[in-house]
């Protein structure tokens, strides 16, 4: 019997109460994977015991052989997981048993609405972790003490995941914790010792800590009946316990790649690819990343969690180690164990060592080299760059030694299909460049749609060039850092002078010179009805069916970063655009023959409409209207 003392019974956070009802209906036909969450968070306190038991072996008390226990009874329907890790104090057990401990776990929930909340997908973007003991049990119970602490500070809490939990203090023997699950009617499956040793096999194989069941012999008489009283248990570990990473790779099976993986990454799906290096030599170390198939919830978030999980000679030293990789690559999940830094090293001695910079610089070439290979299968890199495209896109900027090996993995909206879908490399672009082509051609928008149609493409359209079409918010920032591809430079079409080099035959160019000299007059008065809100007016060769369009000088900021940074605050200064007009439209040659009011009216129109089909803003919209009814009503 245990007495129990200074019994309090708390309500669960909010959130947690969300996480309940979420995880209890959308997990029903994954039930299972509570085990895995069991024996995962069972490893983990090792893993700390272990670490901190480097400076101070007294904690082990007399007892360094870390494992882990399932037992099981079948009749009163209870399964048991068990440790003798770190254990938790009772404020820990409040706070960690009673609340979600990453504040954007918490925030993320607090977004959803009722009917996302009951959808099965959002739940793989966070971990369920200890709470998932709820989709089998209608009551669990935890009695834990910290290593270290006196016996009388154990402390065992219960729950039925209604909405509260009772904690109180006990006197426990060992250090390490143990949960007990009671059960469901419908959940008594569990309490089987085979189902319960697949179970292990299936999720926790990879585990470094043993994980052991009891078996009970029998001695039996000559007739085969069990000699009552001669039952002896012995404990039998049931999965590998190895490290995974710490195995050739040639005696690891996919599934336990993928077990490992769901493991590290708190996810319930398949990774989309992995790569497993051990390297010897200048550095010592085994990585083992993955590319997970979908994203976290916290991708964008500045504190999202990101890194690998470290590991230095097979002690586990941190979650989260952001400093192996670059933070365009922060969808990368995995491990790394390394020889080549010391036992006690803590996230400032890691931004300083230069062994790490050097870890970070090989495990990036990883990272990038995986995904080369995963492109070749264009289904399962259609689905990485769906999911991590945008965040890719940030390569060029951060990290430039790098540059080009990012630019072969983007992949872009183009007029060749015309489709929203990034779906073509720089590389097929490349191979389809017109012959005198020296150009890679591009526009950026805020929306695909803006970018299909806008009247910067008339000319590429009619002369069949192709032109990449970017609309993500990054992209006009992306471009900003990638200058040529395969010896080919970028050029903007909406930008400086349209220069379609020798595509254009000597005819043609003598043609728009002429046409530009007798446009002259016209050209001066536009200029001077426009006034400064113009740099320049010219007569342009880019439209075929629009009357006008606003370019900007070549190395001007583009609308789109301009409205991201005012967005942001920024003040920028003006900048004023050139205005090109199409000598062959209707409209033009009805402004040829316009006189003064009518002629000032109808160019500014032509302005402020060229100014609106490149998605940027009216100073006064209303004059607009008023001079477009002016003109309509004529
Ligand atoms: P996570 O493992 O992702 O942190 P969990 O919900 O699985 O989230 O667990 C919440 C916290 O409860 C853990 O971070 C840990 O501090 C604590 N915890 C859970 N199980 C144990 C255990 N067996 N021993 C010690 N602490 C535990
Ligand atoms: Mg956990």
């Amino acid at each position: 019997m245990t007495t129990t003392a200074h019994e309090e019974t708390l309500g669960f956070q909010t959130e947690v109460k969300q996480l309940l009802h979420l995880m209890i209906h959308s997990l029903y036909s994954n039930r299972e994977i509570f085990l895995r969450e069991l024996i995962s968070n069972a490893a983990d306190a090792c893993d700390k015991l272990r670490y901190a038991a480097l400076d101070n072996d007294a904690l082990y008390d007399g007892d360094s052989e870390l494992r882990i226990e399932i037992e099981h009874d079948a009749e009163a329907g209870t399964v048991t997981v068990r440790d003798n890790g770190i254990g938790m104090s009772r404020d820990e057990v409040i706070q960690n048993l009673g609340t979600i401990a990453r504040s954007g776990t918490a925030e993320f929930l607090k977004q959803l609405s009722g009917e996302q909340q009951k959808d099965a997908r959002l739940i793989g973007q966070f971990g369920v972790g200890f709470y998932s003991g709820f989709i089998v049990a209608d009551e669990v119970t935890v009695r834990t003490r910290k290593a270290g602490a006196d016996k009388a500070a154990g402390v065992e809490w219960r729950s039925k995941g209604e909405g509260e939990f009772t904690v109180a203090d006990i006197e426990r023997e060992a250090h390490g914790t143990e949960i007990i699950l009671h059960l469901k009617q419908d959940a008594t499956e569990f309490a089987d010792e085979y189902r319960l040793q697949s179970l292990v096999r299936k999720y926790s194989d990879h585990i470094e800590v043993p994980v052991r069941m009891p078996k009970v012999e029998t001695a039996k008489d000559d007739d085969g009946n069990v000699i009552e009283g001669s039952e002896v248990t012995s404990w039998e570990t049931v999965n590998e316990a190895t490290a995974l990473w710490a195995r050739p790779k040639s005696e690891v099976s996919d599934d336990e790649y993928k077990a490992f993986y769901k493991h590290v990454a708190h996810d319930f799906s398949d990774p989309l690819t992995w790569s497993h290096n051990k390297v010897e030599g200048k550095l010592e170390y085994t990585s083992l990343l993955y590319i997970p198939g979908r994203a976290p919830f916290d991708l964008y978030e500045r504190d999202g969690a990101r890194g690998v999980k470290l590991y230095v000679q097979r002690v586990f030293i941190m979650d989260d180690a952001e400093q192996f990789l670059p933070l365009y690559l922060r969808f990368v999940k995995g491990v790394l164990d390394t020889r080549d830094l010391s036992l006690n090293v803590s996230r400032e001695i890691l931004q300083q060592d230069p062994k790490v910079e050097r870890i970070k610089s090989a495990l990036t070439k990883r990272v990038l080299d995986m995904l080369k290979k995963l492109s070749k299968d264009s289904e399962a890199y259609q689905t990485f760059w769906n999911t991590f495209g945008s965040v890719l896109k940030e390569g060029p900027a951060e990290d430039f030694a790098n540059r080009d090996k990012i630019a072969a993995l983007l992949r872009f909206s183009t007029t060749h299909t015309d489709s929203a879908t990034q779906d073509q490399s720089l590389a097929d672009y490349v191979a389809r460049m017109q012959k005198g082509q020296e150009k890679i051609y591009y526009l950026v928008a805020d929306g695909f749609n803006a970018a299909k149609s806008s009247p910067h493409l008339e000319i590429f359209r009619k002369k069949g060039i192709e032109v990449l079409l970017l609309h993500d918010r990054v992209d006009e920032w992306l471009m900003s850092h990638l200058h040529e591809f395969e010896g080919k430079r970028f050029a903007d079409i909406a930008k400086g002078e349209l220069d379609l080099g020798e595509i254009e035959g000597e005819e043609e160019k003598k043609a728009q010179e002429e046409t530009a000299k007798a446009k002259e007059a016209l050209v001066k008065r536009v200029k001077e009805a426009l006034g400064d809100a113009v740099q320049e007016v010219k007569v342009t060769h880019r439209l075929t069916d629009s009357p006008a369009c606003v370019v900007l000088p070549e190395h001007e900021m583009g609308y789109q970063m301009r409205r991201i940074m005012e967005a942001a605050g920024q003040t920028l200064p003006e900048v004023k655009p050139i205005l090109e007009l199409n000598p062959t439209h209707a409209l033009i040659e009805r402004l040829e023959a316009a006189e003064d009011e009518g002629f000032e009216d109808l160019a500014r129109v032509l302005l402020d409409q060229a100014v609106i089909a490149e998605g940027g803003h009216l100073d006064d919209p209303a004059a607009y209207v008023r001079r477009l009814n002016a003109l309509l009503t004529a």
